[in-house]
Parts: C-alpha cells; sequence; structure tokens
C-alpha cells in the first residue's frame, strides 16, 4: 500500500507522523510506504509571522528542518508536484519524476491573492510571509501617527488573524507612546466584525472600548496612495495600510482542475476528494466552509490517520472528521482568549486572560511537539 502525502506543512506533517506510529509494523513489513512530497526543506510555524509583523519575534524562530520533524520510517522529498493524474493514480514532479500511490492526500496549502484587487499589493503592508512580516514591521517603525487602516478580504487562512493583527497594533502602538496620535481602522467584508458571529459578539464591544472605529460590508474593490474604495461605494482614507488579502489554493491545484479558486470539494466528514475514494484533502487546499487555520489541518490529519490506518488494516474507515478547530485569539494588552468550535457547536469566546496569552506564547514553542504528532 503506498501512500503519498502532498505537502509537508502543519496538515501534511502530523498526519505523516501519526500514521508512520499507527502503520509502525506494515511499515517495518513494507506492507506500506508513506512517502511526502513537498515544496520546501524547512518548515515554518506561520502564526508566529503575526509576532514578527510586530516586532515580538525573530523570523529564525519560525524555521525547522523539514526532515527533522518526520519518523524515520517516511521518505520525503523536495520535489513540489507539477501534475495530478488522479484517473491513473500518480502524480508527476518537478524533477520529472512520476510518484505512483495506492492512496493520495493532498496538503499543499493556500496563498494570498492581493494581485486580485487593484493597487492593494503595491500600497498595503501584509504579514503572510515572512520577507512581507519583516517589511511592515519596518513600516511600522517609521510611522509617526496618523490613519491605518486594516482591510480584510476572504476566503483566508487564520479565522482570528484580522482581530489579532488590530489588537497587537495597538500595543505597539501604545508602547512607542504614539497611540494617541493614530486614528485606527477596521473593515470587513459582510455585515459584522467577523465571520463567526459569537466572536463578532466579543470582539464588536473590544474595538469600541479601545476606540478602534469599524466598517463591516466592506469588500475592497480597489487601493490608491491614500485611500481604499469599496465594492459597496464608501472609501477608507489611510495613511498606513495594512491588510489581510483574500486567498487561493495553489496554482497546480486550479491548474488540474482539481477545484476552483485551488480549494478542493472535500467531503466534510471522511476528507476525500468528492467524487475520489482514494484521495484525500487536508488543511487549506479543502473547500469545506471552517476555518482555514492550523488547528484544522491538525484536526482533520489526526482523524485521517486512524481512517487511513484502520483500511490498511481493516479495509473500512473508522472515524469521521467532526469539524473541531482551537484558534487562540491574542487580545492585546497581555491577555488572550480563545475560539473552539466544530460543526455541531458554535464558538463562546469569554473575557482575555493573561492565563491564556502565556499559554498561547508557549504553545509557540510546543508546536514543534505538536507537527511530530506528539501534542
Ligand atoms: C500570519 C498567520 C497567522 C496564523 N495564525 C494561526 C493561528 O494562530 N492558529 C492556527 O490554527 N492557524 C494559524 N494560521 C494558519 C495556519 O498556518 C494554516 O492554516 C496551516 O498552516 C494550514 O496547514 P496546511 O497543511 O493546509 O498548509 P501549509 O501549512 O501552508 O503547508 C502547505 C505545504 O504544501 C507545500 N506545497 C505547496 N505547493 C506544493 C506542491 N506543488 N507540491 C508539494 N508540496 C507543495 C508547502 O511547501 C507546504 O509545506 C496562521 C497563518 C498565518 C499566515
Amino acid at each position: 500500500m503506498k501512500i503519498l502525502i502532498v505537502g509537508g506543512g502543519m496538515g501534511g506533517t502530523i498526519l505523516a507522523n501519526n500514521l508512520a506510529r499507527k502503520m509502525r509494523h506494515d511499515l517495518k513489513s513494507g506492507k506500506a510506504s508513506i512517502t511526502m512530497l513537498s515544496a520546501s526543506d524547512k518548515h515554518m510555524y506561520q502564526p508566529g509571522l503575526l509576532y514578527v509583523a510586530v516586532g515580538k519575534m525573530n523570523p529564525t524562530e519560525l524555521y525547522r528542518d523539514q526532515v527533522s520533524l518526520l519518523e524515520p520510517s517516511i521518505e520525503f522529498k523536495v520535489d513540489p508536484v507539477v501534475e495530478f493524474n488522479l484517473d491513473d493514480n500518480n502524480v508527476k514532479a518537478k524533477s520529472g519524476n512520476t510518484y505512483n500511490y495506492d492512496i493520495i492526500v493532498i496538503a499543499t496549502g493556500s496563498r494570498t491573492h492581493a494581485e486580485g484587487t487593484p493597487g492593494l499589493a503595491e500600497y498595503a503592508e501584509q504579514f503572510y510571509t515572512e520577507a512581507d512580516a519583516v517589511k511592515m514591521y519596518k513600516k511600522l517603525e517609521s510611522f509617526e501617527g496618523g490613519k491605518v487602516v486594516v482591510a480584510v478580504g476572504v476566503p483566508h487562512k487564520c479565522p482570528m488573524a484580522p482581530l489579532e493583527i488590530t489588537f497587537m497594533l495597538v500595543d505597539y502602538f501604545k508602547q512607542r507612546g504614539i497611540w494617541d496620535k493614530v486614528q485606527l481602522h477596521y473593515t470587513y467584508p459582510i455585515g459584522r466584525t467577523h465571520s463567526l458571529e459569537p466572536v463578532a459578539k466579543w470582539a464588536t464591544p473590544e474595538f469600541e472600548r479601545l476606540g478602534i472605529t469599524y466598517e463591516t460590508l466592506f469588500n475592497m474593490k480597489e487601493v490608491n496612495a491614500n485611500s481604499v474604495l469599496s465594492e459597496e461605494g464608501t472609501e477608507a482614507e489611510y495613511d498606513l495600510l495594512i491588510t489581510v488579502p483574500a486567498h487561493k489554493g495553489m496554482q497546480v491545484i486550479e491548474d488540474a482542475g482539481l477545484g476552483a479558486g485551488g480549494f478542493i470539494p472535500t467531503d466534510r466528514k471522511r476528507l476525500n476528494m468528492e467524487g475520489r475514494e482514494n484521495v484525500y484533502v487536508l488543511g487549506d487546499t479543502t473547500n469545506l466552509p471552517i476555518s482555514k487555520a492550523g488547528s484544522t489541518a491538525h484536526f482533520e490529519a489526526e482523524a485521517l490517520a486512524e481512517n487511513i490506518a484502520s483500511m490498511v488494516t481493516i479495509g473500512s474507515a473508522t472515524r469521521d472528521y467532526d469539524g473541531k478547530v482551537f484558534c487562540f485569539i491574542e487580545a492585546g494588552e497581555g491577555k488572550a482568549t480563545y475560539a473552539m468550535f466544530n460543526y455541531q457547536n458554535p464558538p463562546d469566546p469569554k473575557a482575555p486572560t493573561a492565563g491564556i496569552h502565556m499559554f498561547k506564547t508557549a504553545y509557540n514553542k510546543m508546536y514543534w511537539a505538536s507537527a511530530r504528532g506528539l501534542l
């Protein structure tokens, strides 16, 4: 049984390690094999980019060698897939090699698509890559006050990032002693401040308490040198524009016709690609209407590892993914809260505490144990 995992990010790595432990006898006897193909030999802890953008983490802390995170029984290759031939059970990779499989798991992640809004990539600061987060920090350092707009597009990975960066900016400006010179304004595409209603109900009064203004039903249409125009016909003027732009899946997914926007139609419980029994999808790459978050990828990977292992040993899947997501929310002032939810139960964020912030800070280090499948 050849298992091929495409993508060595949060979802792919946690799946591979869980699977390697559950199937160790089959791997040892040669009855099964696990191969991972990825686009990089490094693994990035992406949530750390938020901290890099406000000068609270050094980018060097974000990386580990991918091979150091994987169980030794997993064959790992840096060889990005360029072609998916699902009817023939194989993929073609950049090296020119073809990899055959019995089961494939696609976990190639998602990427920002600021280019989809004219002017956005040119004028706005972003923090979804190392280079962008460092550039944003340098811009903040030279900022002396004025109108700051945080403009959000959907879909995007990390549902809490728009709120977190907004609250972290308040802290940043306070620490610089220029908060009284800043007018912070937040825009969001739907009719409330967050896609999850209970989170919006918690965040909106926090905005009001801190003096952050906001505009909902604001879908970015175009950006010029000093304002953002919305599809709804309004305008937000800025001196400093920060964005969480809309995302897409990977180009190779779109090019292969696997899913619109690079997001693959996926069964919400079994996580197989719709209409395909031996193709599974994890994390940001699914088209599921749930958060594109590391925790989503993590909980999906745990369920899928059990299912693949049981399919290999007893020929049947044994577990459904229940839609579980857990996201910390950095709330500023040294505090944090969290949102935990699944397909049945909405989140219910509580008042932020210093304890949860400390736990989040600790998790930033503990993540590496999580990636190894140990947490
Ligand atoms: C600023 C920021 C803050 C965040 N904060 C949080 C948070 O607090 N909590 C949370 O839960 N989540 C957070 N996230 C989101 C989280 O990082 C992602 O949702 C998560 O990494 C998704 O996992 P994934 O496995 O689907 O994709 P990724 O982790 O992005 O991995 C994709 C992998 O696919 C590989 N790949 C790409 N193309 C190919 C190809 N053609 N062939 C082979 N391999 C390929 C890449 O090299 C990579 O290894 C944050 C993200 C960002 C950017």
